[in-house]
């Protein structure tokens, strides 16, 4: 065994910017400033230019972000929506809180929702469709899914947890729709040290309803003005996230060159199935929040590399959501879902994984198919 290669390496990244962290966290403190403070609103500001719309709100978790977006844009009691399986739970169990059904469409070979397939999933009921933007990478044919939306006057809410900065035909992930929710879990793309998100708009009056809707339906002063939640992002971790969101492009950088690396090492192998290269034209731009792949022989493969000290992960544990029992979704059949999760795995991938370590990795691995 060469070396042990954790799937995510956390206490990694919090040493090579230890100091500033530091610095922010005691100056953010030592001013009292924790709830909604000028903190929140200088990253809400900045990072509604990053991804490029006119206003952000900041919540307490992606979840949080869906469910406040569908609530805000009316989905309740028997609303159909559309959706995939093969995402975090996240995604699905925000429709069921809000008394709205979940409906399934297949997955395509890129591993997010097949667009063809939304189309015959519409009835009467279908009020919303929230395309998931997995592994760093747009769904493909979203202007299909835009005219579908139009067609039918259907609400899109994009799950965007896993594809900051990510473009399909130059838009950006988020922006395709009235909202984008985000994640920044500590292993998202941008992640604080704890629990955080944020809902992007260009919708000025939707914006207004998610800043009251986040703080218990009060407007600007203490007047509630609505039924409300406590949904709002901690102002210590909007300060490390406007810290740390300079660094992403840098970081988007380096994962699209350890894909690449990837994409190369492995190309040859014919029992697996890689990501999409970059090369694939101009228009995707993905991320690679997660380098995923199929794999014949999934079990011993994953055995092998962990013998080799190598940590994989199986996506959200080897399951789509309608294949877990206790949800009682399970009378959905999805072919190429369920095909997928029997041979899916995650290899590790961050920003500063070397190119030596993923040499290893792709060695380890033609070994165990030769
Ligand atoms: C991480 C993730 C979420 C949930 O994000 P939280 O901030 O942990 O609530 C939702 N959807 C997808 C696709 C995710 O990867």
């Amino acid at each position: 065994m060469k070396w042990k290669l954790k799937f995510f390496d956390y206490p990694l990244q919090f040493e090579i910017y230890e100091k500033k962290y530091i610095e922010i966290i005691k100056e953010t403190l030592s001013k009292g400033a924790y709830i909604l403070c000028d903190d929140l609103k200088k990253f809400e500001e900045d990072f509604a230019k990053f991804v490029g719309t006119k206003y952000s709100v900041g919540i307490s978790s992606c979840t949080d972000a869906l469910l406040l977006s569908l609530y805000a844009a009316g989905i309740g009691l028997g609303d159909e929506v559309i959706t995939v399986s093969h995402t975090f739970v996240a995604t699905v169990e925000v429709i069921k809180f809000l008394g709205a059904i979940p409906v399934f469409v297949d997955i395509a070979d890129d591993h997010n929702m097949n667009i063809d397939l939304v189309e015959s999933a519409i009835n009467s009921k279908t009020k919303a469709i929230i395309p998931v933007h997995l592994n760093g990478r747009i769904c493909g044919k979203m202007d299909k899914l835009l005219s579908i939306a139009e067609k039918y006057n259907l609400i899109i809410i994009e799950d965007a947890a896993q594809s900051l900065g990510a473009t399909y035909k130059g838009k950006g992930a988020g922006t395709f729709g009235l909202a984008g929710c985000f994640s920044f879990y500590p292993a998202k793309l941008l992640g604080t040290f704890g629990d955080a998100g944020a809902i992007i708009t260009n919708d000025n009056q939707f914006a207004d309803k998610l800043k009251m809707l986040r703080n218990h339906g009060r407007g600007k002063g203490t007047d509630i003005k609505c039924w409300g939640l406590n949904c709002r992002m901690d102002n210590l971790h909007a300060a490390i996230l406007d810290y740390k969101l300079t660094f992403l492009p840098e970081w988007i950088r380096n994962r699209r060159n350890i894909a690449k690396k990837y994409n190369d090492e492995l190309s040859e192998i014919d029992a697996l199935r890689l990501p999409p290269a970059l090369e694939n034209g101009d228009e995707f731009f993905d991320v690679f929040q997660n380098y995923e792949i199929e794999a014949e022989n999934r079990e011993e493969l994953v055995k092998n590399l962990k013998d080799n000290g190598i940590e994989v992960m199986l996506p959200w544990g080897g399951k789509g959501v309608h294949q877990f029992e206790a949800l009682g979704l399970n009378h959905f059949t999805l072919p190429r879902t369920e095909e997928f999760f029997r041979k899916a795995l995650m290899l590790p991938m961050y920003p500063e994984l070397e190119d030596d370590k993923i040499e290893y990795i792709a060695q380890t691995i033609r070994s165990f198919y030769r």
